[in-house]
């Protein structure tokens, strides 16, 4: 592995910018990645929806799907106000021994893939994802670490993860040491099979806190469906525990995420909130305006923007997320400077 000194400074200059901190990459092997997508014939017209919404044919999922995926979010972060995006890798399910069961899980995008991106590219930074079970589990981290892994990405209900299994203290401490932060999924998931959904429990997060990880609960802990449980108190009361823990705001655009957009905007809760878009999950500005968190200017300007990526900043913005939302994450990130260089 080896990165190029200019990379280095290119991303020491776009750390200025605001980052978008969740962002989907996928892959259907096309360019010899090791991704894998399994699209179930009922989400299909889902699938066909997202790579709409974000500029791609819908053809893509049978084709050359990995260029064209990689080219147009380049494409998308060059023409956005964003300096950077992470980039996720994406963990098979694993049993509680750490065996893999591919069969449970809807798609993989392997570490390898997100970190062999980020070198050719300082815009997209690479969050790696490894299931603690895994009997390779700390060597894979320490190969990820050396390899530019700037965050870690795991759903806890897909993936069948513990965090609070005590057998994973170990793997956490590594990560607290080596500054790695956490990004774990919470609260309910309906685009993806769930395993385990007492999972989806901010509370199951409190082993790597103590650990001394910095942990981000995606969605801050906000139910997805109807009849999902609601974790958003738990997560708020979690950080006035723990100093180390934060939320993002992904996929708030949607109606029953965005519910608690008011209290996230306000002090002290909004010191602890990272903008994420959760791309390529379809922003629409049509909840935020009818709730009145953007006005009908704002929702006309932005609605029908080609740019997924800057519509969802700009409604962010809107919403009243403060500028330090969407540069707060630069300093929790694992960003080396110069970038690490291995054989
Ligand atoms: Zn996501």
């Amino acid at each position: 592995m080896s990165s190029s000194p200019e990379s280095a400074v290119v991303r020491e200059s776009l750390a200025a910018k605001p980052l978008d901190m969740h962002v989907h990459v996928v892959g259907n092997g096309s360019g010899n990645s090791g991704c894998w997508v399994r699209v179930s014939p009922w989400r299909r017209p889902m699938a066909g929806l997202m790579l709409r919404h974000i500029g791609l044919p819908r053809t893509a999922l049978k084709s050359d799907l990995e260029r064209l995926y990689v080219e147009r979010l380049l494409e998308l972060v060059r023409s956005s106000s964003l300096g950077a995006v992470v980039i996720l890798a994406q963990e098979q399910v694993h049993d509680d021994q750490g065996h893999p069961r591919p069969e449970l899980g809807s798609f993989y995008v392997p570490n390898e893939y997100v970190l062999a991106i980020g070198r050719t590219h300082p815009e997209l930074l690479p969050a790696v994802s490894i299931h603690p079970a895994r009997p390779d589990a700390l060597e894979e981290l320490e190969w990820c670490l050396a390899g530019g892994a700037v965050m870690m990405k795991i759903l806890p209900n897909c993936q069948n993860i513990n965090c609070s299994d005590r057998r994973f203290a170990r793997f956490w401490e590594r990560m607290a040491e080596a500054h790695l932060p956490l990004l774990a999924h919470t609260g309910g998931e309906h685009t993806l099979p769930i395993v385990r959904a007492d999972y989806s429990d901010p509370r199951t997060l409190i082993l790597p806190l103590e650990c001394g990880v910095t942990v981000i609960a995606a969605h801050c802990g906000t139910k997805s469906g109807l009849t999902d449980p609601e974790y958003f108190e738990v997560f708020v009361e979690m950080t006035q525990r723990f100093p180390n823990f934060y939320g993002d705001n992904s996929a708030f655009t949607v109606p029953i995420r965005g519910r608690h957009v008011a209290e996230c905007v306000r002090e002290p809760l909004v010191q602890r909130i990272l903008h994420g878009s959760d791309f390529p999950v379809p922003v629409f500005g049509h909840f935020p305006w009818l709730r009145g968190f953007v006005d009908w200017k704002t929702f006309r300007q932005w609605e029908k923007h080609p740019n997924v990526l800057e519509r969802d900043f700009q409604l962010k913005k809107a919403m009243g997320f403060p500028a330090e939302t969407f540069t707060r994450c630069w300093k929790l990130l694992r960003v080396q400077t110069p970038l690490p260089s291995s054989n």
